[in-house]
């Protein structure tokens, strides 16, 4: 309005600009790894002692994360699986939370930072109920430009709700490829995403 700009849809990126203008590049490189240079906030949230939004350097273990900033689980409690990259991202098994969080690292056992939201679940967790609030949210939130994603998140919903024995005897994988590959947008694209890794794990 006005000729000047109404929106910022980039406010992480705006964030880092006054520490590297007064300290300069090198002082924010001090921080992170090579590829990954500097920090991103992650909102940890789930079952952990003290959830919340916390600053770490980029190649912080996801079990530091976890275990030493946000608390560690419950008294008496184990750890179930960890959601990361939010409801477009993967889940993690328990053995896998040694993994730096910096975009390379991540991107190399097929997971993605995405947002920086971390949702730990601990034994007491319904994997299954998470993965079909998951499904509902891809299912509201498909605009229906396009019928890979319109007709695939419905059947995905579908399926995760009425489905009670295994995943693998369910069309969910055919399903998920499809949304993947012919979707129009990024939204399509990784409807299935956070569904089938918990499923391959075995989480469910
Ligand atoms: S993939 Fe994107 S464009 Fe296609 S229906 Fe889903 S939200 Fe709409």
């Amino acid at each position: 309005m006005f000729q000047r700009p109404t929106v910022i849809n980039n406010v992480e990126t705006f964030a880092n600009i006054p520490f590297i203008a007064l300290e300069g590049a090198d002082a924010y490189r001090q921080y992170g790894t090579a590829k990954s240079p500097g920090t991103r906030v992650v909102c940890v949230s789930g079952q952990v002692k003290k959830p919340g939004a916390y600053e770490i350097a980029m190649g912080t273990l996801l079990r530091e994360v976890i275990y030493n900033l946000a608390g560690g689980l419950h008294e008496g409690r184990t750890l179930q699986a960890v959601l990361i990259g939010g409801a477009a991202g993967v889940f993690l098994r328990p053995d896998e939370i040694d993994i730096a969080l910096d975009f390379q690292s991540l991107a190399a056992i097929g997971a993605t930072f995405g947002s920086g939201a971390i949702m730990v679940m601990d034994d007491t967790a319904n994997v299954r109920g998470v993965l079909r609030r998951i499904a509902r949210f891809f299912k509201d939130e498909s605009c229906g430009k396009c019928f890979p994603c319109q007709i695939g998140t419905q059947r995905q919903y579908e399926i995760i709700t009425r489905t009670v024995g295994a995943f693998h005897e369910t069309p969910i994988h055919d399903l998920g490829a499809t949304m993947r590959d012919a979707s129009l947008c990024g939204l399509g694209q990784t409807a299935s995403s956070a569904i089938l890794s918990a499923i391959d794990k075995g989480l469910v």
